[in-house]
């Protein structure tokens, strides 16, 4: 747990989110900004600021990752499949520096170039 990361501050209970899974070691909850009609991050509890620091270590977390954005997309009632994306470091247009994938569905906004 980083004190002075939003995400892990988030997992931790200490700031609120909207959130629509939660199991060990994965939470996942509504973009406060939502760019389409379901919006959602799923977000590791480990801290791992982007997905170049991601290590073998982690190879079930990823796979579990993926497969909870699956879910809650499926959970959702997006059959027809839905956006998978993560930003990679501040070049990549990431904000938040702890790893999150967007699940993206429903009428959705262009993203950015
Ligand atoms: P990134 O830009 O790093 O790919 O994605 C970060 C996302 O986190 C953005 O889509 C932004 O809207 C969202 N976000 C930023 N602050 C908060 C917050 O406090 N709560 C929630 N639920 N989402 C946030
Ligand atoms: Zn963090």
């Amino acid at each position: 747990m980083n004190s002075d990361c939003l995400f892990c501050r988030i997992v931790a209970g200490e700031l609120p989110s909207d959130e629509v899974h939660r199991e060990s070691g994965i939470i996942a909850f509504k973009d406060i900004h939502p760019v389409a009609e379901t919006h959602i991050l799923v977000v590791p509890e480990k801290h791992i600021e982007d997905l170049r620091q991601l290590q073998d270590e982690d190879a079930q977390l990823w796979l579990r990752l993926a497969q909870v954005a699956n879910s809650v997309a499926a959970d959702l009632g997006h059959d027809q499949g839905y956006r998978f994306f993560v930003s990679v470091g501040p070049g990549g247009g990431q904000t938040v520096p702890h790893l999150h994938i967007h699940v993206l569905a429903g009428t959705m906004r262009r993203l950015p170039a």
